[in-house]
C-alpha cells in the first residue's frame, strides 16, 4: 500500500518538490502580481518543513527559449524568504550537475533550495530520461504537487517519477485535493448530478460533454456554445457564435443524452446586441429567433429562472464555462445569476459543487462567490483534461506499482 503524504516520514529527507511556481509576473517590474500558486503550496511546504525534511523546489516559470534572465526563478527568491523568514532559502543557479548537488547535499533539515527554471533545458518539455534522472538525484523523495501540470508528461512531472520507489513517490496536499475533488464528480457523485458547460465552443468541450453524459442526469448548455446546439435544433442564431461543422456532433450527442435519459437544458431567451461591444443596442429576444446582424451574447431571464431551478435542486454541480461574455458588464447577469444559483444550491441544498477552468474561476471571484463554492479547481487544463476521462502522466507515474 502506498503511503500518503501525511503518513510519509520525511525526518532527515531531502524532498524534490515539483511545484507550479508559474506565477504571473509585471512584464516591465518582473514583480509578482498574483501569487496564489505559491500561497496553495505552502500547507504542503510547512508540513515537510515541520516533519524535519528538507525542500528542494522544482519549478518552470513561463515559456523561455533557453536561458532568459526574464523567467529566471531567482525572481521570487525574495517572496519565498520573505514567507519563510526564519529558515534559510538558498538558490541554484541551474536546476542539475554540480553545484545544484552539492547545495543540495549540504542542505539541512529544514531548509529550503529553490532550483532555477528547469524549462531553462529543452529536456524538461521532451520528457528526456537522462535530464529526469539528473534531476532525481537530488532528492531522497519525490513529491508531484504541481497539478496545473499533471497533463504534460515532462522531465520534471511525470518522467522523473521512474528513478524513485513506489514508496518514494507521492503526491503533496495540493495535488491530493485536486484529485479526491475531482473524483467526488467522477466516482459516485450524489444524485441529482447536474453540469453546467458554457463557454465560447463546443469544440473545446466535446470530450467533457460525452464523459459526462454517462454521469449526469442534467446538462445545462449556456455561453456561446449553446447556439451550434440551437441551430441544430432549426433555430436561427443570426451573427451568434456558431460552428458549422460541429452540427452533427451536437445533434448526435442529443440522440444519446436521449438514450441515456440525460435531459438537455438549452436557453429559452437571450440578450442579443448589434455588436460585440459593451455599448451595443440590446434586446432580449427568443433564443431560435436571432435576426441576421444580431447576435447572443448572454442569457436571458426566463434562462436564468429555468436553469437555476434545476441547480438550486441538484445535489452535486460541476461547473465549466460562462454563461455569456461576462467580462462585459452588459452581459455578465446571466452568469452571475448562475453562478448564485450554485452557491445557493451549495449553501442551502447541502450541494457539492465543483468549479474548473480558467473563465469560471474568474466569474466567481469576479462576484465574490469563492467561499460559498465547494471546491475551486486550480487546474486549468490538467482539470479539464482529468474530467474529460483521461489518464493524466504526472497522476499515473505517481499511482503505478
Ligand atoms: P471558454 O474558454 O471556452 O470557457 O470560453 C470563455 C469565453 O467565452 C469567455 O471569454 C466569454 O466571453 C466567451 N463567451 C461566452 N458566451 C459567449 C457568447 N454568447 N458569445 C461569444 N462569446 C461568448
Amino acid at each position: 500500500m502506498k503511503s500518503t503524504f501525511l503518513q510519509y516520514p520525511f525526518q532527515e529527507k531531502k524532498v524534490l518538490l515539483r511545484v507550479d511556481f508559474n506565477v504571473p509576473l509585471d512584464k516591465k517590474t518582473l514583480a509578482i502580481t498574483d501569487d496564489t500558486r505559491i500561497k496553495l503550496e505552502l500547507p504542503t511546504m510547512s508540513h515537510i518543513l515541520n516533519s524535519g525534511g528538507s525542500i528542494i523546489l522544482m519549478s518552470h516559470l513561463g515559456r523561455p527559449k533557453g536561458i532568459d534572465p526574464n523567467f529566471s526563478l531567482k525572481l521570487i527568491l525574495p517572496y519565498i524568504q520573505s514567507i519563510f523568514k526564519d529558515i534559510k532559502v538558498d538558490f541554484a543557479d541551474d536546476c542539475i550537475g554540480e553545484s545544484a548537488q552539492t547545495k543540495a547535499q549540504q542542505l539541512q533539515p529544514g531548509q529550503i533550495l529553490l532550483l532555477e527554471n528547469v524549462r531553462f533545458y529543452k529536456e524538461e518539455e521532451a520528457g528526456d530520461r537522462n535530464f529526469a534522472q539528473q534531476l532525481a538525484k537530488l532528492g531522497d523523495v519525490y513529491v508531484n504537487d504541481a497539478f496545473g501540470t499533471a497533463h504534460r508528461a515532462h522531465a520534471s512531472t511525470a518522467i522523473i517519477a521512474d528513478y524513485f520507489s513506489a514508496e518514494n513517490r507521492l503526491f503533496g496536499l495540493l495535488m491530493e485535493s485536486e484529485i479526491t475533488q475531482a473524483n467526488k464528480v467522477l466516482i459516485n457523485a450524489q444524485l441529482p448530478f447536474t453540469a453546467i458547460l458554457g463557454g465560447a465552443k463546443v469544440s473545446d468541450k466535446i470530450q467533457l460533454i460525452e464523459n459526462f453524459l454517462f454521469r449526469v442526469n442534467k446538462l445545462i448548455i449556456g455561453g456561446g456554445m449553446a447556439f451550434t446546439f440551437i441551430k441544430a435544433l432549426g433555430g436561427n442564431v443570426g451573427n451568434s457564435l456558431c460552428e458549422n461543422d460541429q452540427l452533427d456532433l451536437v445533434k448526435n450527442i442529443m440522440e444519446k443524452a436521449k438514450e441515456k435519459g440525460v435531459k438537455i437544458y438549452l436557453p429559452i431567451d437571450i440578450v442579443a446586441a448589434d455588436k460585440f461591444d459593451n455599448n451595443a443596442e440590446t434586446k432580449v429576444i427568443d433564443c431560435y429567433e436571432i435576426p441576421n446582424g444580431w447576435m447572443g451574447l448572454d442569457i436571458g431571464f426566463k434562462s436564468i429562472r429555468y436553469f437555476t431551478e434545476v441547480i438550486e435542486s441538484s445535489k452535486t454541480i460541476l461547473w465549466n464555462g460562462p454563461m455569456g461574455v461576462f467580462e462585459m458588464s452588459s452581459f455578465q447577469s446571466g452568469t452571475s445569476e448562475i453562478a448564485h444559483a450554485v452557491a445557493n444550491a451549495t449553501k442551502n441544498n447541502g450541494a457539492f459543487s465543483l468549479v474548473g477552468g480558467g473563465d469560471s474561476i474568474a466569474a466567481v471571484n469576479k462576484f465574490s462567490l469563492a467561499s460559498h463554492i465547494s471546491f475551486i479547481s486550480t487546474g486549468g487544463g490538467a482539470m479539464l483534461e482529468y474530467l474529460e476521462g483521461k489518464d493524466l502522466p504526472g497522476i499515473i507515474a505517481i499511482q503505478k506499482s
